[in-house]
């Protein structure tokens, strides 16, 4: 039978993995939320860094949310972070600090979407649940050979219906995850058919046009915009800009003043008559947010006062270890090695 072929397959190859090695409910929650948008490689360190810090979720729950964000600082998408703090917050005081054992009850959490509601289900408890991610969605639809957009409702749900199926009573979670390991290392994009325990029931193997599905529609390109970035040193101190809201995409962290290339307002000729005539400039770096894709030049400038600027805070170097920064700013600050 092709699913015993699949777990027998899983077993022997399986990648190690820290998240891996002891599974309970909530190292399967964090690690499933990092490692959306980011590569299990990038994972690593920040999953064995957080479960230090973090080991349970009522350390999670009582910490405070600048210390959360710093220590996701790296790995984007700082909503993922937020989401986390505030679903600990929700299960110490709803759930008596446990993980709920039910769909249902998993989905009414901050954040949790049905993907990491079967996730954690399935890993964590040992349930039957249909952990549907792009990875497995990409497999069953080259296995199904299915001729539909990927993205719509009633495709993904006969995706579910399909794995759920397939998922045996015992031990389910070694078929699901083995579902999802075989599309993050055999049937990639550009697939390894050679390499598939399932090449002899798939239906796009033997059409020989597996790299034609998933069938999606074309992708809309993130928007591009400039931004001129002001990095300004004053006896060791350096001027930043904190989002007070925390609803905001970017609440929390920090930056350095920008603005876009275009904004020709007075402010900025305000902010630089302070700085002295030489500045260096530093190497342009891309941060990608939401819907766009940003190019910051930024220039370092020495000045010789500290000014208040409204919106606008001087750290000092010491102070600024504390917080964390955007990613695009981040990689300035990099720059600086201080
Ligand atoms: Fe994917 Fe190829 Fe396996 Fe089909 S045979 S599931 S296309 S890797």
């Amino acid at each position: 039978m092709k699913e015993k072929r699949l777990k027998k397959w899983f077993l022997e190859t399986k990648r190690d993995f820290p998240w891996r090695r002891e599974k309970t409910p909530y190292r399967v929650w964090v690690s499933e939320v990092m490692l959306q948008q980011t590569v299990a490689k990038a994972v690593i360190p920040y999953f064995e860094r957080w479960m230090k810090t973090f080991p349970d979720i009522e350390s999670l729950a009582k910490a405070d949310e600048l210390e959360v964000l710093k220590l996701w600082e790296g790995l984007g998408y700082y909503s993922r972070a937020k989401r986390l703090h505030q679903g600990a917050k929700q299960i110490v005081k709803d759930h008596k600090s446990k993980l709920p054992e039910t769909l249902e009850e998993l989905q009414k959490l901050e954040g949790l979407g049905d993907y990491t509601s079967a996730a954690i289900l399935c890993f964590g408890f040992h349930k039957k649940a249909a952990a549907v991610d792009g990875n497995v969605m990409r497999v069953v639809s080259r296995l199904l050979r299915i001729k539909c957009n990927i993205t719509q409702a009633r495709t993904k749900k006969l995706i579910k219906e399909y794995v759920f199926d397939k998922l045996p009573e015992k031990e389910p979670h070694i078929t699901m995850e083995a579902f999802i390991e075989l599309g993050a290392t055999v049937c990639r994009p550009f697939p390894n058919c050679g390499k598939c325990p399932l090449r002899l029931d798939c239906q796009a193997f033997a059409n020989k046009d597996p790299e034609k599905f998933p069938i999606k529609p074309k992708r809309e390109q993130p928007k591009r915009i400039e931004r001129e970035v002001f990095v300004f040193l004053c006896r060791n101190h350096i001027l930043v800009k904190i989002e007070e809201d925390k609803k905001k995409v970017m609440g929390h962290l920090v930056e350095f003043p920008y603005k876009e290339k275009e904004d020709k307002s007075p402010i900025w000729t305000c902010l630089l008559k302070h700085s002295e005539k030489t500045y260096l400039p530093l190497k342009p770096v891309t941060q990608t947010f939401t819907r766009y894709r940003a190019k910051l030049t930024a220039n370092l400038y020495r000045v010789n006062v500290m000014p208040n600027y409204k919106g606008l805070k001087w750290l000092s170097l010491e102070e600024l270890k504390l917080y964390p920064f955007s990613s695009g700013h981040r990689k300035i600050l990099q720059q600086l090695n201080l």
